[in-house]
């Protein structure tokens, strides 16, 4: 096997610049003002002073999110991508592309330990993103946030610390049809250890979570809920704070699977009253292989080390191991510590536009593909639940889902088919497969015309589509 040269994945040159005042608010991450390419002997080390998510969000408009994502200026088969595969994971903000440089270039040290300088420095950048990420959830303090590689590593944490310590033989864990295979898998897997009892909540025929059934199946056997506050493939919004109202009532703990909701709208997660909160930064526009577990502090401080090493000791001998305080207990190992200050760039860039307006528009763009790709011969929309994220996943008749995105692919258009990791989601509408736009911040009205227009190209081609690839 050859190595590729990554110096072909240059950047393309033509990025526009962009209007939106940079907010990043770390030193050494250059704004308008600032080479594009960071000088990395002049950079300077990230400040953590500075890195509180800004106060005074700018007015937002696609636009002004796109000049900053310089991928979405790279063509694909000779076009311009049209980026529609935002649940998988999102495109990343030149901010946060330019902190990882920053940092690798003048700042990168281990944390937690040495006396010296930079890892100092370091320490408190990564600090200073647990307060970031604290901040963007409305946790009660930094405390709360464990780091983590992401959801699927934030629930089988809870499951094998939370979930083995107080889960038993006759306990029920409850968990909606709709989930992510990562929030069924590692409850299944607990159960099958503890001998409790995995409970799925049915959906009704539009894809909500059914809310009498949820309502009859709780008991004082309920030991945890656990709810998605968006779907990856039907898009259903749930009512997840009523949901979690009501299963605190029969003492039951409440697990949220935040990692498609936190890009699409703000999230308050003492509001929700959610015991446990998960998400993932790459869906964020942060850096792959980091994310954030958040535990109410009385849970929290309740739970047992689930890997052992460095970072989450007090003391070492081999007669006894003394732990050091949450969240750093869950947290054994060298941390990823580039994630977390790209993970904060990202929050810094996200939250420094009007989330309100952000969630405005998207609602609005996703009205317009509903209508514009319902329109499209053939294509048949899943999930039409009332509250909604920007997810639509389709069927297009006389074509398999793969033979979509292979053609809209050749459109420079990507989207994702398959079974989506949610295959319980699928079987509620009898199928297997399905082809998925979803859509973010940066994505606009032209960008569901040039899909809506490809697929309708599809059709014509008289199910040419299956033999040539164009
Ligand atoms: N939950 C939901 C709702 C998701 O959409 C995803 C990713 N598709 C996950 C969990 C898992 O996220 P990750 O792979 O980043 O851990």
């Amino acid at each position: 096997m050859t190595i590729p040269d990554v110096t072909s994945l240059r950047a393309p040159t033509a990025v526009p610049q962009t209007a939106v005042p940079d907010a990043s608010g770390i030193a050494g991450i250059p704004g308008d003002a600032a080479p594009r390419s960071p000088d990395l002997a002049t950079a300077q080390p990230v400040d953590p002073a500075a890195a509180a998510l800004p106060r005074q969000p700018v007015a937002f408009s696609p636009e002004s999110a796109r000049v900053d994502i310089p991928i979405l200026h790279r063509t694909v088969n000779g076009h311009p991508l049209v980026w529609l595969d935002n649940a998988a994971t999102t495109q990343k903000p030149r901010q946060v592309i330019e902190a990882l440089g920053a940092f690798y270039g003048a700042a990168n040290s281990n944390i937690h330990r040495g006396a010296h300088t930079m890892a100092r420095e370091a320490t408190e950048a990564y600090e200073a993103g647990r307060a970031a990420v604290a901040q963007f959830l409305g946790a009660e303090g930094p405390e709360s946030i464990v780091f983590v590689r992401g959801t699927t590593e934030a629930i089988n944490l809870v499951a094998q610390t939370w979930g083995r310590a107080n889960l038993g033989p006759g306990d029920d864990i409850l968990v909606p049809v709709l989930e992510h295979h990562s929030d069924i898998v590692p409850w299944q897997m607990l159960a099958k250890e503890t001998r409790a009892r995995l409970v799925p909540v049915p959906l009704t025929p539009d894809g909500q979570i059914d809310q009498d059934a949820y309502a009859d199946l709780l008991s004082s056997r309920t030991q945890l809920v656990a709810i998605s506050q968006a779907s990856n493939v039907l898009g259903t919004v749930p009512p997840v704070k009523e949901m979690t109202a009501l299963a605190h009532r029969y003492g039951a703990k409440v697990l949220v699977d935040g990692a498609q909701a936190v890009a699409h709208f703000p999230v308050d997660v003492q509001d929700l009253g959610a015991d446990f909160y998960a998400f993932s930064g790459h869906k964020l526009f942060a850096p792959t292989g980091i994310g954030a577990l958040y535990a109410r502090p009385e849970v929290l401080q309740e739970m047992a080390p689930w890997q052992g090493g460095g970072n989450m000791i007090e003391s070492v001998s081999f007669a006894e191991t003394t732990f050091a305080p949450a969240p750093h207990l869950l947290e054994a190992g060298t941390g990823h510590i580039s994630g977390v200050i790209g993970l904060l760039a990202a929050l810094n860039w996200l939250t420094s536009f009007d989330r309100e307006a952000v969630t405005a528009y998207e609602n609005g763009l996703m009205a317009y593909a509903q209508q514009a790709l319902g329109a499209v011969p053939g294509l048949e929309l899943i999930g039409a639940a009332p509250e909604r994220i920007a997810v639509l996943t389709f069927t297009l008749a006389g074509q398999d889902p793969a033979t979509v995105a292979a053609w809209l692919d050749q459109d420079g258009i990507a989207v994702r088919a398959g079974h989506h990791c949610a295959q319980p989601a699928l079987a509620h509408f009898g199928l297997e497969e399905a082809a998925r736009a979803s859509l973010a911040l940066y994505n606009t009205s032209e960008e569901v015309d040039q899909l809506v227009a490809s697929l309708r190209r599809l059709q014509e081609s008289g199910g040419e589509g299956q033999q040539t690839m164009r």
